[in-house]
């Protein structure tokens, strides 16, 4: 059993004006594709032909020897949490739980949309921002390239490509620009509520 590309939540269309469709869909159709193709080859033959993506992910965690599965492994993963991090219609203030946890742990939306924008700015290079949880308490991260939470305990939330694939298209190296337009029209508060 074959790890598969999920299809995108919605039409690649969908998030513009804000992301195109020429983004999504060569970001989906060819860099999240060859993720999953690459994983595949790697597994096959392998105690993990038949494991779960998660499984996958942890048994390569934190191993030398599986840097390469574990990259690959974990963008597929990542990859498929931004996609659902994102809705037509979305971002702004948050609603429901999420919304009285974010007051609680960082003051205010405002407080963690700062902090959220500047992981995504600061994380040098190509990687990820995060929303994620861990002993009850939510938290900022970002991570380098491939790596992902669920590697250092953390329960994800919601996530940002800040990979330049992710933005270049529509944005060129203006990164900070992708990161306001994501938190004021994409983000998916009632993916982020669901996974509290
Ligand atoms: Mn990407």
């Amino acid at each position: 059993m074959a790890i598969e590309l999920p299809v995108l939540p919605y039409e690649a269309s969908a998030l513009e004006p804000f992301i195109s469709a020429n983004t999504l869909g060569f970001h989906h159709g060819k860099h999240h594709q060859t993720y999953v193709t690459n994983t595949n080859n790697l597994i096959k033959g392998t105690d993990l032909e038949d494991a779960s993506l998660e499984k996958i992910v942890l048994s390569a965690a934190n191993n030398a020897e599986k840097a390469g599965l574990f990259n690959n492994a974990a963008q597929v993963w990542n990859h498929t949490f931004y996609w659902k991090s994102m809705k037509k219609g979305g971002g702004g203030a948050p609603t429901g739980a999420i919304a009285k946890k974010i007051n609680e742990d960082f003051g205010s939306y405002e407080a963690f949309a700062e902090a959220f924008k500047n992981a995504g700015l600061t994380q040098f290079g190509s990687g990820w921002a995060w929303l994620v949880l861990k002993d009850g308490k939510l938290q900022i991260m970002k991570t380098a390239n491939g790596d992902t939470p669920m590697a250092h305990g953390f329960i994800a939330i919601l996530t940002v490509d800040v990979w330049e694939h992710a933005y270049y298209l529509d944005y060129q190296n203006k990164r900070a620009d992708y990161l306001d337009v994501f938190l004021k029209n994409l983000v998916n508060w009632d993916f982020a509520n669901a996974n509290l």
